[in-house]
């Protein structure tokens, strides 16, 4: 403990002060009445009474305090005893309140920490069981009615499967994001770095979602034509992964025959800034702080209808964060939105 606790002598020295007074009084009365007032005899014998009533009131204050302080120690057993044999007893009760301070507030802050974390487990098993339930009980329906007597007929039959098919992927898709975001958490997932050209790496997801961007006729380009290829620094993988949700979501929160545009642009001698810009249906102001919270939804009735589970942006900023990287939203509700992220630059392989 770095702390100098003040030994304080205030308390033994006034009173012995006070009693050295009145013996002194005392002493010079019974002269003047029955001998002659001897100065030098008094100054001594005060000077002596002084010295030992300040020792023993001394002495007897602090053993004292010490056992009554022990005591508060040993019955409150979180605080450290030894603490207290390691200092010199003091009379002003410093240790005791500096001790009972800091256990108060470490006590505080934990208190504190096990609401947020209680809270914040809470709201995920409640989430999670929320996203879960959905495509269970849409699967679980149409196995019933199959069940029921729907599988002898071909049509219902062939329907009803793909059905609870895509309601079975739609479950394995919560579950590996699940999967993901804790890894990601847990700091298990470990990063991969290479070399890649990231103008290729956009290239393979706009040929990957092309055809759910054909759906909404929904153009996705590079701001300008023929980008070379450009190194960058990171998990090739997770990029891919990061590149996908964005370009994804652009796609699922984007209007009827607009666009999804990327660029690639150098941000300081060894970053560059990657924009994924859509002119679709925006974010609301008061969304984009907590956008990136896990299963944060703007509007989750619409976001569900669209297939989200709200995980996808939590991931993409796990991983950029992973990078040591950043990642930026603007958006404007009806104009459309503009996520991007920096990354490292590589010379080429
Ligand atoms: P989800 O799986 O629901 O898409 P995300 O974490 O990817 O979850 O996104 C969170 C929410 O942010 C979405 O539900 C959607 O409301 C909003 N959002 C994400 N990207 C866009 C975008 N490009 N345009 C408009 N809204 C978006």
């Amino acid at each position: 403990m770095g702390v100098k606790y003040r030994k304080s002598y205030k308390f033994a020295a006034k009173s012995a002060a006070v009693i050295s007074l009145f013996a002194m009084l005392l002493l010079v009365m019974l002269q003047y009445f029955y001998f002659n007032i001897n100065v030098l005899f008094t100054a001594i014998f005060v000077l002596v009474f002084f010295c030992f009533s300040f020792f023993v009131l001394q002495y007897r204050v602090e053993r004292f305090i010490y056992r009554r302080i022990q005591k508060i120690y040993k019955e409150v057993s979180i605080l450290d005893e030894s603490v207290l044999r390691n200092q010199p007893i003091t009379t002003d009760m410093q240790t005791l309140m500096y001790e009972v301070n800091k256990f108060a507030s470490e006590k505080k802050i934990e208190i504190e920490l096990l609401k947020v974390q209680e809270e914040y487990r809470r709201e995920f098993i409640g989430n999670v069981a929320h996203e879960l339930k959905t495509p269970l009980f849409t699967v679980q329906g149409y196995i019933s009615t199959l069940l029921e007597g729907g599988v002898k007929d071909k049509t219902i039959r062939k329907k009803y499967l793909d059905r609870a098919d895509k309601g079975i992927d739609r479950l394995i898709d919560i579950v590996n994001d699940l999967d993901m975001i804790t890894k990601l958490e847990t700091n298990e997932l470990k990063l991969n770095v290479q070399v890649f050209d990231i103008v290729a790496l956009f290239q393979s997801v706009f040929d990957l979602l092309e055809m759910k961007a054909d759906k909404k006729d929904i153009t996705l380009m590079f701001d300008k034509d023929h980008y070379r290829s450009i190194y960058v620094k990171g998990d090739r993988e997770k990029i891919n992964q990061v590149i996908l949700n964005l370009i994804d979501n652009s796609i699922k929160y984007g209007k009827e025959n607009g666009t999804t545009e990327v660029s690639i642009k150098n941000l300081t001698d060894k970053k560059l800034l990657i924009r994924i810009t859509d002119n679709g249906f925006g974010i609301e102001k008061k969304h984009i702080n907590r956008l990136f919270e896990r299963f944060y939804r703007t509007d989750s009735s619409r976001s569900r209808d669209i297939g989200g589970s709200g995980l996808g942006l939590s991931i993409v900023k796990h991983i950029i964060e992973a990078h040591n990287e950043h990642i930026y939203v603007e958006s404007n509700l009806g104009v459309g939105s503009e996520f991007s992220f920096t990354i490292e630059k590589a010379d080429k392989k």
